[in-house]
């Protein structure tokens, strides 16, 4: 394959751009951003599950403090009848008596217990209106701070994408000025060769493989016609001769 010198050179160029939007392409990946908002969301999903649990604890404490006073409500009433009857006088009988001053004492007791646990309710129910609160706050903070990262990540993403969209004009501007053919070979080596499709010959060293030619390889590429389009021996990249190449 021929081209001119030239558009071998024009093909360097073409390169620098190809690796720069790798890099943009890699960067725009990798940003820490990302990794910052996974670590935020799984967080703010963490702090969201105990939210609910604590409002669930709320909600039942609430309901069950209701029903443990409406108990000791129950208890109160019928100590109040008791007493009432008890005070009446009508109630003679010294066995009933007896026995009515044993439910009173007995219902005295029940309240006694009654309003321990309604007491212990409260206890819960105030434990869990608390964390309510505080895990409000934290679920506020961590949305606040998705919200802060999001908008840092997508400014990175904006200037990534601003960068690569100038580089992709400049490419254009590049290749239409470079022969169809050579940019086909090109285009196919630098995707078998990992997104390096030319390389400079550079001081004697192939600048895509790394390698130095031996003395018979760079014999043949001093032979080459200045408008030969010369392959590495080693990785097959489109070799580019300049004045730098030490030949
Ligand atoms: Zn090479």
């Amino acid at each position: 394959m021929n081209a001119a010198p030239a558009d071998q050179i024009r093909l360097l160029d073409v390169q620098a751009l190809d690796l720069r939007l790798t890099q943009l392409a890699h960067r725009r990946e990798t940003l820490p951003e990302h990794a910052e908002i996974r670590a935020v969301e799984a967080e703010l999903a963490q702090q969201r599950d105990l939210l609910v649990a604590a409002r669930t604890e709320e909600s039942d404490t609430a309901r069950e403090q209701a029903k443990a006073e409406q108990d000791v409500d129950q208890v109160r009433q019928r100590a109040a009848r008791d007493r009432q009857r008890l005070d009446s006088g009508k109630i003679t009988n010294p066995k009933d008596l007896e026995s009515l001053q044993s439910e009173i004492a007995s219902l005295a007791r029940r309240q006694d217990d009654l309003e321990t646990i309604v007491l212990d309710i409260m206890e819960r129910h105030e434990a869990a209106q608390a964390r309510t609160k505080e895990l409000t706050g934290a679920v506020e903070e961590m949305e606040a701070k998705r919200v802060e990262v999001a908008a840092r990540r997508d400014a990175a993403l904006q200037e990534i994408d601003t960068e690569a969209d100038a580089v992709r004009a400049e490419r254009a501007e590049v290749v239409a000025a470079v022969p169809d053919v050579l940019l086909k070979l090109y285009d196919k080596l630098r995707e078998q060769q990992g997104g390096v499709g030319a390389a400079r010959l550079y001081q004697r060293r192939c600048e895509g493989c790394r390698l130095e030619l031996n003395i018979t390889e760079l014999n043949e590429v001093r032979d080459a016609a200045p408008d030969a389009v010369v392959r590495c021996e080693n990785c097959r990249r489109i070799l580019v001769r300049t004045p730098q190449s030490g030949l």
